[in-house]
């Protein structure tokens, strides 16, 4: 089968590989979409993924399928279904909890194309627990961005976001995006974001969830974002995962406040105004991934037409393409927001 291989820093190579074989518990599909996300961008720029052994392998854990062989599950063939990538054992003290996100096992790494193969590939193999059937409301390409919607989805709850609320985020990518509409369904009546480039914000201005736009490196940034929210905000989401915009997120919110942060910071450690987040009593709240009911939500609100994740989508390609759309991706010009790659499609 054809499959697109991580062989080193900024290089995916499109190979012919054997297709993946079935062991117990196992269902394999015919891969119909596979999301571009952030992570595999960073993984991408390391030239290795998230196991210890850095061999060569397949990224891509935003996917969806139809099934071709059902092994011993309840699905059947034809089903679509698609896959949380979430590798959790279902039996620590934490997975009994309802918190299968924080398992044990996973440790904040255990993740379908992070540590094993994932979907950037024509077939797929892996456990009938992580697979979900999908509405046939739910289209390839919505299903293709279920993990970002869901991460979104959690940071959202985590916020606890009321009417009226003056909400800020930082940084303008998909998770940025997802959590403007999100955070106004909720109820705000202010989403500012910060960004880095005009290109960059095309989609989401089209898309009109967010009301003000800041330029995240701003002489006067916080004077504007102060003005702006008459005060300061009651949320802050850090969607970046680097000094600047947790600072960002810190100077700006009201006493008192919450600063939600879900980005992946490349190093381990990040400096931050300590002494505001005490003074000022800031809850700094992390967020991953969601829970496993989480999950089955994050479809509902897609089947549901409460978000429309297709009209964040910017471009479809095929495998073939993906190297060129992570170039596109890490170009502070290129106007692509969210991309889909079709790996059993040439275009
Ligand atoms: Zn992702
Ligand atoms: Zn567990």
């Amino acid at each position: 089968m054809k499959a697109a291989i991580l062989t080193g820093a900024r290089s995916i190579e499109i190979k012919d590989i054997d297709e993946p074989q079935l062991t117990s518990g196992d269902i394999k599909i015919e891969v119909l979409s596979c999301g571009v996300c952030g992570s595999d961008i960073h993984m991408w720029q390391a030239g290795h993924g998230w196991s210890d052994s850095h061999e060569p392998f397949v990224m891509g854990h935003e996917f969806c399928g139809s099934v071709i062989d059902a092994g011993d599950s309840n699905f059947k063939k034809g089903d679509r279904v698609v896959f949380w990538a979430n590798l959790y054992c279902g039996k620590c003290e934490i997975c009994r909890q309802g918190l299968e996100h924080l398992c044990h096992e996973v440790n904040g790494k255990n993740y379908i194309g992070f540590v094993c193969n994932g979907g950037y590939a024509q077939y797929f193999v892996g456990k009938s627990r992580n697979a979900y059937k999908l509405p046939d409301s739910v289209s390839d390409v919505a299903a293709a961005t279920i993990d970002p919607l869901m991460v979104a989805y959690h940071a959202v709850k985590r916020a606890n976001i009321k009417l009226n609320d003056k909400v800020l985020i930082t940084g303008s990518g998909i998770i940025g995006n997802f959590i403007a509409a999100l955070a106004k369904k909720s109820g705000a009546s202010l989403v500012a974001m910060t960004k880095i480039s005009d290109k960059k914000i095309v989609r989401s201005r089209e898309l009109g969830f967010v009301d003000a736009y800041f330029d995240a490196n701003k002489d006067n940034l916080r004077e504007d974002l102060i003005n702006v929210s008459q005060g300061g905000f009651d949320i802050a989401f850090e969607a970046v995962g680097n000094s600047l915009a947790l600072n960002t997120c810190i100077d700006d919110v009201k006493s008192g406040s919450r600063v939600v942060m879900i980005g992946n910071s490349l190093s381990e450690y990040v400096d931050f105004a300590m002494n505001k987040a005490v003074l000022h009593e800031l809850s700094l709240l992390g967020s991953v991934s969601c829970t496993e009911k989480e999950f089955s939500d994050t479809i509902n609100l897609i089947s549901s037409g409460t978000i429309v994740p297709e009209d964040f989508v910017t471009d479809i390609v095929s495998l073939d393409k993906l190297q060129e759309t992570m170039l596109r991706l890490t170009a502070v010009d290129d106007p692509i927001l969210k991309a889909v790659i079709m790996p059993n499609r040439d275009f």
